[in-house]
């Protein structure tokens, strides 16, 4: 007979385990399935190995870049990638002992496997069946591989973190978060690389300001951007190399290439016609606002979600306010998707929230939108012969002037975002911003000094 519980979350990443989490703490009875490591994508390929990189190559300019004009004289013996991998893993590993111990004490069964549905109740896993009043679909998504010939030549994100050792050429496609992410940090940390983007630029959704300064300190620091370059044939060299080749007749030699070229959902996978929960064409299932799909009872967060926003807070926010709304008697908690602060871990980093100016002078008029601006040099930079921009943006609209954008870029504006997300949120006006008291000597004081 099938085990029943009162919520089964299919996917133990970052949206299923906070709403399996957050259910049983209200004394549901829950279980959470899970194919491979707990986290999800997040922690095991995504978000956490990848910022422990960054970190890494944060390290490695501070020595190569800043370090001499600081008055260290470094000689750096030997940068071992395996050791920063090895204590990335092993960090990961208690990340997955402490999600375990945190299911455990809420108790929350953990079934290991891949789930399928049998019908809209119905679960099965390992060839048990499992039943459950409420459903959640937290599946998450995979990186996707262009249709080339010789694409398979080529890693994603999923190989980069596999990676043993340090790659001495590499080739990056993309233009999006990933592949401006990873291309930095392989950059940073000493590998020759080119960044190959479809367009005039990578990152072409953020306001102009944002992308101009990130190409501009690309030139002087690397990778190397090469734009307009759309993949035709990848094809393996005798001597092992790689050669991609373009549209336009172009090409390039390299020792590792990686796809970043955006990711697709997994929901083909797990017999979704048996339950009849609804999809677009391209396997992003449909919800309403309170992540309902037009199934009774069977429910859909995160990167799977159509019109979601594919960001760890948000599955988790979503996963959280679903189980408020099943098993805490809150009958309207859902999430809300508008201004939702992001940062990208580039060199330097970017900070965003809400309208570019673009965005803002369609939605209020031209006439209805005042844009302040501030660029300098960041201090930690300044004294050094690598001086590097910081440039930051705020977007006002109407008369009272309500920042509806706030944008970043710079040493550490990754850590200045944050606080300034509740502000914008709670509706706060340039003169709310000037009416702090700048903290001196900040960079983030600029974005309350603004004329
Ligand atoms: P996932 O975290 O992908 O979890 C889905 C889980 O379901 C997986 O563990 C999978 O194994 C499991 N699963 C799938 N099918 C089945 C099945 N049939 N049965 C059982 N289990 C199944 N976001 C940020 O906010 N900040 C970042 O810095 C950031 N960096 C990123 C870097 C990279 C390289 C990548 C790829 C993503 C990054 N993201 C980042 C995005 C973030 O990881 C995702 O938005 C988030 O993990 C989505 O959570 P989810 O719950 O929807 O799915
Ligand atoms: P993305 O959708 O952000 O970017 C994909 C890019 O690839 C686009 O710029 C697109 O123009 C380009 N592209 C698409 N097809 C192509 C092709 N055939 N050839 C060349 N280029 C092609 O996807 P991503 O970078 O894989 O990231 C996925 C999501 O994960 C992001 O949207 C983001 O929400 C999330 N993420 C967040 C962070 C963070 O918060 N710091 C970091 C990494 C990923």
């Amino acid at each position: 007979m099938a085990k029943h519980f009162d919520y089964i979350c299919i996917g133990g990443g970052s949206g299923g385990i906070a709403s399996a989490n957050r259910a049983a703490m209200y004394g549901a009875k829950v279980a959470i399935i899970e194919a491979k490591a707990l986290g999800g994508t997040c922690v095991n390929v995504g978000c956490v190995p990848k910022k422990v990189m960054w970190h890494g190559a944060q390290i490695a300019e501070a020595i190569h870049l800043y370090a001499k004009d600081y008055g260290f004289n470094v000689d750096v013996k030997e940068f071992s990638w395996a050791k920063l991998v090895e204590n990335r893993e092993a960090y990961i590993s208690r990340i997955h002992a402490s999600y375990d111990n945190v299911l455990g004490n809420n108790n929350v069964e953990v079934i290991n496997g891949f789930a399928t549905f049998v019908d809209a109740k119905t679960i099965t896993v390992n060839g048990e069946h499992y039943t459950a009043d409420h459903i959640l679909i937290a599946v998450g998504g995979e990186p996707s591989i262009p249709n080339v010939p010789g694409a398979e030549h080529g890693i994603d994100s999923n190989g980069f973190f596999k990676l043993v050792e340090q790659p001495k050429r590499t080739a990056i496609v993309g233009a999006g978060y990933i592949a401006v992410e990873i291309a930095g940090v392989l950059s940073a940390l000493g590998t020759d690389t080119h960044l190959f983007v479809r367009k005039e630029s990578p990152l072409r959704s953020f306001d102009p300001m944002i992308v101009d300064t990130l190409v501009e300190v690309m030139a002087a620091e690397g990778p190397t951007l090469h734009t307009h370059s759309i993949p035709k044939e990848v094809v393996k060299e005798a001597d092992g190399s790689i050669t991609l080749h373009f549209e336009d007749g172009k090409s390039h030699n390299t020792d590792l290439l990686i796809w970043a070229i955006g990711r697709h959902p997994t929901t083909d996978k797990i017999n979704l016609q048996a339950a009849g929960v609804e999809t677009n064409a391209r396997g992003y299932i449909k919800v309403d606002q309170y992540q309902q799909t037009n199934i009774d009872g069977i429910y859909c967060v995160g990167d799977i979600m159509e019109g979601g926003i594919e960001l760890t807070p948000i599955a988790v926010k979503a996963g959280r306010q679903l189980s408020e709304r099943l098993f805490n008697n809150k009958p309207e908690a859902k999430m809300d998707y508008k201004l939702v602060p992001t940062v990208v871990f580039s060199h330097p980093p970017i900070g965003t929230i809400g309208l570019t100016t673009q965005e803002a002078i369609d939605q209020y008029g031209e006439e209805n939108v005042k844009v302040y601006q501030s660029g300098f040099t960041s201090m930690y930079t300044a004294i050094t012969t690598h001086r590097q921009p910081c440039k930051m943006k705020l977007v006002c609209a109407g008369a009272d002037e309500k920042v509806v954008g706030l944008h970043g870029i710079g040493y550490t504006v990754d850590e200045m975002i944050q606080g300034f997300g509740v502000a914008i949120k709670m509706g706060a006006t340039k003169a709310d911003f000037d009416s702090v008291v700048a903290i001196h000597p900040t960079g983030s004081e600029e974005f309350v000094t603004m004329r």
